[in-house]
């Protein structure tokens, strides 16, 4: 039990622990401070790894793995994204044409793959994605319209024309694990496949707090008024490119007001409905896999811990 403190409210309440989910794992080095020195970057490509992709999806090789190759074979230097440091060893993401004809080296949807890759290639591939996606979607200066170019080892966009920087951006998104009386409410979009349900969410927006935003969402989307909000945990989700921001409130009643523009159905879910959930046996309701941080936050309210 502990003691909370959320706006005016002081409550005492469990708190729920949360697994390890994918993205998690910090994988390596960042070294910031050596994307601004070409000339140790190319020092480190001479002798470096390289994280193969192809369209800004990751490769696999054989055993299920990152295609990882000496940077001696995987093209250019200069196209290729400074990811971070292995130890001294310099980790590159190369842009890789698919091989015809090989399977395994078909490039992956991430979101599906992540939940068998290890641990630290899963995180690996989520930076390479989240980098990929960043330099196909900011091609043009947000000020003046002109192309952008690659800059600081592919943690930058920079305009020639009027000197705009841009950097990979990362939205917060507020997921919730709203309770009331030893059930929690999660709801489905209409285009998820059928009896998937999932923690209502929704994005944080400019000058809000994360409590304010768990708040806001819950009654937007279910009408549900939330009190004791706190903070779980987060996960990072490179599609393209949020921060999950894991969210539990306590809901006042369990009144549905359904918004439809954002959810097709809610309804409450007891805690034994939740470990039927959990372990894949519902019968009518299934929730997202183990690599998401939707299914940590309905395990930890399923198990009670
Ligand atoms: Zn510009």
């Amino acid at each position: 039990m502990s003691l909370v403190f959320d706006g005016k409210c002081v409550v005492k309440r469990r708190m729920l622990t949360l697994d390890p989910t994918a993205f998690q794992v910090e994988p390596i080095d960042r070294a910031d401070h050596l994307r601004g020195q070409p000339d140790a970057l190319c020092a480190l490509w001479e002798e470096g790894e390289a994280i193969a992709f192809s369209r800004g999806r990751p490769l696999l090789d054989e055993q299920g793995c990152l295609l990882r190759q000496p940077t001696a074979i995987s093209g250019a230097f200069e196209a290729a994204f400074f990811l971070g440091l292995d130890g001294a060893r310099g980790v590159f993401a190369v842009e890789m044409s698919q091989q015809a004809g090989d399977p395994g080296d078909a490039p992956r949807d991430l979101r599906m793959a992540v939940g068998r890759l290890p641990d630290r290639d899963g995180a690996l591939a989520g930076v390479g994605a989240a980098l990929f996606g960043f330099h196909h979607r900011h091609r043009y200066c947000g000020r003046c319209g002109g192309a952008m170019v690659t800059a600081h080892a592919g943690w930058r966009r920079d305009c020639p024309s009027c000197g705009h920087q841009t950097h990979p951006r990362v939205d917060p998104v507020v997921i919730l694990l709203i309770e009331h009386d030893n059930a929690i409410l999660l709801g489905r979009q209409a285009g998820w496949p059928p009896g998937m349900v999932s923690c209502l969410a929704g994005f944080v927006e400019p000058a809000e707090t994360i409590e304010a935003a768990a708040r806001r969402e819950a009654m937007e989307e279910a009408g549900a008024e939330l009190s004791g909000v706190i903070y779980l945990g987060c996960q990072p989700w490179p599609f393209p490119g949020q921060l999950m921001l894991a969210m539990h409130g306590k809901a006042k009643s369990r009144t549905v007001r359904l918004n439809t523009a954002e959810l097709e159905d809610a309804r409450w879910f007891t805690q034994e409905e939740c470990r039927a959930l959990v372990q894949g046996h519902h019968p009518s309701a299934a929730i997202p896999p183990r690599s998401a941080i939707a299914h940590v936050m309905i395990a930890a309210f399923a198990r009670g811990n």
